[in-house]
């Protein structure tokens, strides 16, 4: 058993990173501990034509911009690994790895987290363990009967096993369009969305998006789900522009051989893509008593959990913090936790 730290991170991708950032600018002692084998978080497993939304200088974390791509193109996955890495390296952050959290309990007032690599104990504790582990693929009737291959977007590596094969992309956000896109070229696709999709103005990257969610958190306009789903990214918006990019209604079964739409079409398949969104790895929480509604914790909209002093979730989603999910907009959540667990700690020194 460890001494009690000051605090631990839970978490090395982006958000853990940025934590760890402003924890070290409070002057906190504190451990990532990060179950991964290398730096870069879900990065590391996208799949290859994946670009992000914005340019590099507006997808960076605290304290240092990103460095720019050489082409005109925005920033792939391998690019952002790169400058993850060496932000670690930068700030000399304390990251441990691979170490896996497999729970945190509570005794008396102090956080004791059990891992595959011993255990650690700690006045406060801030999660950010991502979503990229817990793939969600809805319960569509016929799913289990369905002959061909299924794959989850968080481990589509690619179009080249689907070529010249009919492919079903389903999900009507970015990862869905993306994919759709991407299977265009070599297989015979069909995207099927809840509605019609819902693209973004083409002029609407990621600069605005952060733009129109912190205006939203000041109390201004109606937040980025208002503007719609879908950054038409270059080859979305080429797929759509040609007539390629044509969404069916949602299927409502899968058959052995294919699927029904809800409107009656039916489908013949040889391979279903769900891009159908992730939910939040909050397994290593079980021990705590963290109230939690449809999968998430309850939280007043930033990253404290109300009930549990000294515990802060960073990077899941709009819930701990508007765009606490992406690369530019974790960092004044993780700049707020940091400045919490520094209060917290001061008061009960
Ligand atoms: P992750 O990157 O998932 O990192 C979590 C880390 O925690 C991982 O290293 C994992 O191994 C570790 N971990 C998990 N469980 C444990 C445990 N129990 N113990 C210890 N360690 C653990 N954002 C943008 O800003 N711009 C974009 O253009 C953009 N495009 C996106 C496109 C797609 C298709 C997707 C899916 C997301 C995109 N995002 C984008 C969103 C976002 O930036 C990522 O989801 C981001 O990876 C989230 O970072 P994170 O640090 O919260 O989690």
């Amino acid at each position: 058993m460890t001494d009690v730290l000051p605090a631990v991170v839970v978490g090395g991708g982006q958000a853990g990173l940025a934590a760890s950032f402003y924890l070290r600018r409070q002057g906190v002692q504190h451990v990532v501990l990060d179950a991964a084998e290398a730096p870069g978080g879900a990065w590391r497993h996208t799949w290859p034509s994946l670009r992000l939304f914005s340019p590099a200088a507006y997808s960076s974390l605290p304290g240092w911009r990103m460095p720019p791509t050489d082409g005109a193109e925005n920033p792939d996955a391998p690019h952002v690994v790169d400058y993850l890495a060496a932000y670690e390296q930068r700030y000399d952050l304390p990251v441990r790895r691979p170490v896996h959290v497999r729970s945190v309990t509570r005794q008396d007032g102090t956080f004791v987290l059990d891992s595959d690599h011993g255990t650690w104990r700690a006045r406060a504790v801030v999660g950010a363990t991502g979503t990229w582990s817990r793939p969600f693929v809805p319960a569509v009737p016929g799913i289990d009967r369905f002959r061909g291959d299924q794959v989850h977007s968080a481990r589509y590596a690619g179009p080249a096993p689907f070529a010249g094969r009919r492919v079903l992309v389903v999900g009507g956000a970015n990862s869905g369009a993306q994919v759709a896109a991407d299977l265009l070229p070599v297989a015979e696709v069909t995207w099927a969305t809840l509605g019609s999709p819902r693209y973004l103005p083409d002029e609407v990257d990621g600069r605005e998006l952060f733009r129109v969610a912190s205006a939203s958190l000041r109390g201004e306009g109606e937040g980025v789900g208002s503007l719609g789903d879908i950054v038409a990214v270059p080859p979305v918006r080429r797929a759509r522009d040609a007539g390629e990019l044509v969404a069916t209604p949602m299927i409502a079964r899968l058959t052995p051989d294919g699927a029904v739409a809800a409107d009656g079409t039916e489908h013949e398949l040889d391979a279903v893509v769900w891009c159908t969104g992730f939910r939040p790895e909050l397994s290593w929480l079980r021990g705590l008593d963290v109230p939690r509604r449809e999968g998430r914790v309850v939280t007043e909209g930033g990253p404290a959990v109300p009930g549990v002093p000294g515990l802060f979730l960073l990077g899941y989603g709009d819930w701990c913090g508007a765009a606490s999910a992406t690369l530019i907009g974790v960092g004044q959540w993780a700049r707020q936790a940091a400045a919490e667990v520094g209060a917290g700690l001061a008061t009960t020194a």
